[in-house]
């Protein structure tokens, strides 16, 4: 049974707080993605939550329908560890570069992280920079700090922001990657942001684009940590009226498609060139309309069926499953997979590993177990690292086996 304490309905848009939004997209009741269990009991009792999402008639910006409590989101069983994937830790050098590049920021600057994880953004600026990270995660915040990277482990709020500014006063950037989307009161958290930064100091962050989910259909990538669903405009609106300048909006292909805004607490409050063709551009695109969004679960529901289909058609053969990303539960549930269906799923997260899907009997066990070659289909529901399973399968030297990469467009490979 779920306590009322245990979800919140959101009822009005997080961005403009207008009360008008309308559903166009829903899952119904999904177990949460990274909530692993060491037993199979526990995983069996483990919580289920709804997954739907709103748009907000008045600014477009969609969002869940229900907010998870972050205590059973976060506290026990987080296992998201930046530094176990290489393209992530590739794309924060190239971000050091880039950033260092706008901002012009000099040796001895004050750099602080929200929601640092493990500290892989923050290592690149160890050298040269006074660095802080914040997370509420304990495992990711503990391995941070064994490198010496200075991390606090809590939620930014007005007890940790005061110890922040004891121990290192006002920040010249603030930074934050793959978070801003999961905090809960984010009107509160951006305030916090906003007081922590000098007067000309920057904020950067990194959020998903949802024009690139949309695009690519990357739906699985909708899952109780991700409240919001963020385009620019929206977002721009906001961060303006809580008072900052926008210097310089971009997106890149990190984590399926990202959305990287630069802005400044600045005296007199401004919108770039720049930034004011993103948005025109983003506006062209047409993609956030109640007409499209309507039409795109047609679509995933396409999809699905399309794959159950190939499945079915291996149904005398062993299935097992590789990667264990948080939206693999959303692929359990669509693809109505259990114990019976699917042998195992393969992931080398140490956390993970001999660990239970949470509602779930299906088990992960480390990648080497897939040469023991006893099962005729792979499917692969870390579908965005294709490239490198599939060169590692292909190491593996495998013999008559078939791996399915169910998005964005279904592929079949044979081995
Ligand atoms: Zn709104």
């Amino acid at each position: 049974m779920l306590k009322n304490l245990d979800q919140k309905i959101i009822k009005n848009c997080r961005l403009c707080n207008s009360k008008k939004t309308f559903n166009f997209l829903d899952f119904g009741i999904v177990p949460i993605g990274n909530n692993y269990n060491k037993t199979k009991n526990a995983s069996l009792k483990s919580k289920k939550f709804p997954l739907s999402l709103n748009l907000c008639k008045d600014c477009l910006h969609c969002q869940l329908t229900v907010s998870v409590n972050p205590k059973i989101l976060y506290k026990t069983n987080y296992t998201y560890l930046s530094g176990t994937a290489s393209s992530f830790i590739n794309h924060f050098k190239h971000y050091k570069i880039w950033i260092l590049k706008k901002t012009k920021l000099k040796p001895g600057s004050s750099i602080l992280d929200v929601g640092s994880n493990d500290g892989s953004c923050l290592i690149n600026f160890k050298k040269e920079f006074n660095i802080c990270g914040i997370d509420p995660a304990k495992k990711p915040s503990d391995i941070a700090n064994q490198k010496n990277i200075y991390t606090i482990n809590d939620y930014l709020n007005h007890n940790s922001k005061k110890k922040i500014l004891s121990k290192f006063g006002k920040f010249d950037l603030i930074t934050s990657h793959n978070v801003l989307a999961h905090i809960e009161d984010n009107i509160t958290t951006f305030n916090h942001i906003y007081d922590l930064l000098k007067l000309e100091g920057y904020f950067c962050f990194e959020v998903g684009y949802f024009l690139d989910v949309l695009k690519n259909n990357y739906f699985d990538t909708i899952y109780h940590e991700h409240i919001d669903y963020h385009s620019a405009k929206p977002l721009i609106n906001f961060l303006m009226k809580i008072n900052f300048s926008i210097i310089n909006i971009s997106t890149n292909k990190s984590q399926g498609g990202s959305l990287r805004i630069l802005c400044k607490k600045s005296k007199n409050k401004y919108i770039s060139k720049q930034s004011k063709n993103f948005l025109i551009k983003e506006n062209k695109s047409q993609l956030i309309t109640f007409k499209n969004l309507n039409k795109w679960s047609n679509r995933i529901n396409l999809q699905v069926s399309k794959l159950n289909k190939i499945i079915q058609s291996y149904r005398n053969k062993s299935i097992v499953g590789y990667g264990a990303p948080t939206k693999s539960s959303l692929w359990i549930k669509l693809l109505k997979l259990n114990r019976k269906k699917i042998q195992y799923v393969v992931d080398d997260n140490a956390l993970k590993v001999n660990k239970y899907f949470p509602n779930s009997e299906i088990k992960i066990l480390p990648t080497n177990n897939l040469l023991k070659n006893n099962f005729g289909l792979i499917i692969v529901f870390a579908w965005n690292f294709e490239d490198d399973i599939i060169k590692n399968l292909k190491k593996m030297r495998l013999k008559n086996i078939s791996v399915i990469i169910p998005l964005p467009k279904i592929k079949i490979y044979k081995l």
